[in-house]
């Protein structure tokens, strides 16, 4: 009786499967992977739970990459899916040009309160959204040049990122970019950017180093910003840990440095905090991390600030891009052009409005940032005896963010050869740690846990274990 109805449940699955593979084009993927001999099972979801995500036939994985790094509290999580359902019954959507709604403005101040503040420079003070990350950055990018030319100056026209950056898929993101496996193929059509050296603290022995890095990376941003005066609108940086580009980590001293030199330079400072918000790095924003001038506050201020992803607590897509009172003041004006006329049609929608308030009720009532320090220190501890495996190079770790670094899976990274033997190790990994009950995903020759602040002690002990399966399966392949 049992074996017939796992039988028919295993064909539930393969036939969402099929279907899926009939008609869909995933993103991220080269979708041979799924379809080829030996192919890579798609991971049919028919609902989630906390941590858990849950095929048809009842197994349960856990979502270690909180699903793009975009879930906070757990999946379903009932405040926030109430949240959404009196939203949807009381006001779906609106027209956010001309018209407004209270949750587009309850988050917009609840947001200005609790982003960081530094003693002495004006306040992030307005809230423009948009609807996904990518756009959002485009938005902070726009709005930095649009706002010198609405003074005249005509100049400053180029953008500086870091190297190992990761902004978005659209253009003008992918153009503040850095890397080449998303980048390459696009670069006739994309913006020419400057891009400064990354503080990244990879292999560094210890927080001097890391810290020396920092200094070193910032004094050579400053001889890029006086080799270009007056040609740069703005500088743009992912604070703390550069994601995409590998989990790659860096002293907040460079932060500090930063906001600085941007100053100095009339250079507007663009965080993007689309994947570190919302206290992923141990504290609610990375920015709040910097060392403050006085030694007193709470970090760096931005001049403007993305934020998405977590926003809505994983529950739907929305962008909120803060910028000073001087920055929307430069818009102000009897003119059209003048003003910024970049939208989306979903723009503020009030669904994902409702969601994000809801999320932020949760950081207060459930005392979020202090529990998250308890299983920080966890994840720490069941991540220290892989440090010792003799694929590893490096484990590191910002708040709920940690990486494990392998050695490179061939010693010449731009061998076609070598990309293969990456790619097949990747995918190796991939496999090995689902079948043991842990959707991983890793990026490029870093494993990383990026669960759900709800994960609990038992789930850890999961992770770690298929971690560990993970690197066995790697060590086999090299
Ligand atoms: C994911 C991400 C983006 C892009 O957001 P999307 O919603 O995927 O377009 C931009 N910046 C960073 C740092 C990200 O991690």
């Amino acid at each position: 009786m049992k074996a017939g109805h796992d039988t028919d449940m295993i064909t539930v699955e393969q036939r969402w499967r099929a279907r899926d593979l009939a008609v869909l084009w995933h993103p991220c993927t080269q979708m041979r992977e799924h379809t080829s001999g030996g192919a890579l099972p798609l991971l049919t979801v028919a609902r989630a739970e906390g941590a858990w995500l849950v095929g048809h036939d009842g197994r349960h994985v856990l979502d270690a990459i909180s699903s793009w790094w975009t879930n906070l509290h757990g999946h379903a999580e009932p405040r926030i899916a109430h949240a959404i359902a009196r939203q949807a019954q009381t006001l779906e959507q609106v027209i956010l040009a001309g018209c407004s709604h209270a949750p587009a403005v309850e988050l917009a101040e609840r947001l200005l309160a609790i982003i960081p503040r530094e003693p002495g420079r004006a306040p992030l003070a307005k809230v423009f959204y948009a609807d996904n990350g990518s756009s959002g950055v485009e938005v902070a990018l726009k709005m930095a040049y649009h706002w010198f030319h609405n003074r005249g100056d005509r100049n400053r026209t180029r953008f500086v990122a870091l190297t190992g950056s990761y902004h978005g898929e659209t253009l003008g993101a992918l153009s503040v970019g850095d890397i080449p496996l998303y980048r390459r193929v696009y670069a006739p059509l994309l913006l020419e950017v400057l891009f400064a050296p990354s503080p990244d603290a990879f292999g560094a022995p210890d927080e001097a180093t890391a810290s020396e890095r920092a200094h070193a990376a910032a004094d050579a941003l400053e001889r890029l910003l006086t080799e270009h005066p007056g040609e740069v609108c703005a500088f743009i940086l992912e604070p703390l840990v550069q994601c995409a580009g590998g989990m790659r980590m860096h002293h907040p001293a460079y932060l500090r440095r930063v906001r600085e030199l941007c100053d100095t330079h009339g250079v507007f400072l663009i965080a993007d905090e689309i994947a570190v918000g919302f206290g992923r790095t141990g504290t609610l924003f990375a920015c709040e991390q910097a060392p403050a001038a006085d030694c007193s506050g709470p970090g760096i201020q931005p001049d403007l600030l993305c934020l998405s992803k977590g926003l809505t607590g994983g529950f739907l897509p929305l962008c909120a891009v803060l910028a000073t009172q001087a920055i929307y003041d430069g818009f102000l004006d009897d003119s059209r052009e003048r003003a910024f006329l970049h939208s989306h049609s979903y723009s503020g929608n009030p669904l994902a409005c409702a969601a994000a308030l809801a999320s932020l009720d949760i950081f207060e009532s459930d005392g979020v940032i202090v529990r998250n320090r308890a299983t920080a220190t966890r994840m720490a501890e069941l991540a220290a005896p892989l440090a010792s495996h003799p694929l590893v190079r490096e484990v590191r770790q910002a708040g709920m963010i940690l990486a494990i670094e392998l050695n490179p899976a061939s010693d010449n990274r731009e061998d076609g050869h070598a990309v293969e033997i990456a790619r097949r190790r990747g995918l190796r990994m991939y496999r090995a740690a689902l079948d043991h009950g842990v959707l991983l995903r890793p990026l490029g020759d870093v494993l990383y846990w990026m669960p759900p602040y709800c994960v609990d002690h038992a789930q850890l002990a999961l992770l770690a274990n298929a971690t560990a399966v993970a690197l066995d399966e790697a060590a086999r392949c090299a």
